[in-house]
């Protein structure tokens, strides 16, 4: 039985004070998640501030992005040390917004992975098409070489650690939601691919979450799927209000 996660991607939006209330809000608005993990990951500037705060709670972070050098003349990164020095425990790796605007590539999502693991972060890796990939019928050599080039090198125990997000590109902050089934099929085909990549046991332990669009009124069908572990947020996340009502569906 795999445990939910919930995690919210807040972007580039929350100074300190904003990031401490929407944290407060989750605390204090729903006082035990139930099975769930929760995680959120706020801009660098505010790490400090949530990690402080959700020390007394049931709230992990996450980084949005890092380095997978240790140190050195990279003016601007921050590295995995960085972020554990910090205080996070998980980091969200190969978002599409990185790969579309910082032009990562599945090359870099892969060294960024073992970074992750050689400082004990959690790599929550995104993987997905874009709507002309869809379109054109590239779905599945899409995300196959997104698997194939993300995932290789890894040992099994870093491999059942892992958690994925599959968000389509074309359901990012659009309000377009893949469907349930959509969403289903695609998480199933991911779950396949780590099952020759790696075993069944493997392929049984990670996570894969569902992000693009997801709301409180459309997250309790999404998340029922056999395949969907739960969601990864963005919109939603920075309301206390909506990212509570998807904590709940996913404990329904
Ligand atoms: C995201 O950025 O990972 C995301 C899924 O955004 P949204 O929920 O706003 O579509």
């Amino acid at each position: 039985m795999r445990t939910p996660v919930i995690a919210g991607n807040w972007k580039m939006n929350m100074h300190k004070r904003q990031a401490l209330e929407l944290v407060q809000g989750l605390h204090y608005g729903l006082t035990w998640p139930g099975e769930v993990d929760v995680i959120v990951a706020p801009p660098f500037t505010a790490l400090d501030t949530v990690v402080e705060f959700c020390a007394k709670s049931y709230i992990s972070v996450a980084g949005q992005n890092m380095h997978w050098e240790e140190s050195g003349a990279f003016t601007g990164e921050i590295s995995p040390s960085f972020l554990k020095d910090a205080g996070a425990d998980y980091i969200l790796i190969g978002h599409s917004e990185r790969r579309k605007y910082f032009g990562e590539t599945n090359e870099i999502v892969n060294k960024k992975i073992k970074a992750a693991f050689q400082h004990n972060l959690i790599p929550i890796v995104c993987f997905g098409e874009t709507l002309e990939e869809r379109e054109r019928g590239d779905f599945v050599r899409v995300i196959e070489q997104q698997i194939l080039q993300g995932l290789t090198g890894l040992t099994h125990e870093e491999g059942s650690e892992l958690i994925i997000a599959y968000e389509p590109v074309w359901a990012i902050g659009t309000g377009k939601t893949a469907t349930p089934t959509q969403a289903e099929e695609a998480h199933a085909f991911i779950r396949a691919h780590l099952f020759q990549l790696f075993s069944p046991d493997v392929a049984d332990a990670v996570r894969i979450l569902y992000g693009g669009s997801v709301k409180p009124k459309n997250s309790r069908e999404l998340l029922s799927q056999k395949n969907i572990d739960g969601a990864l947020v963005g919109g939603a996340a920075l309301k206390a209000e909506d990212f509570i009502g998807i904590i709940k569906s996913a404990n329904a």
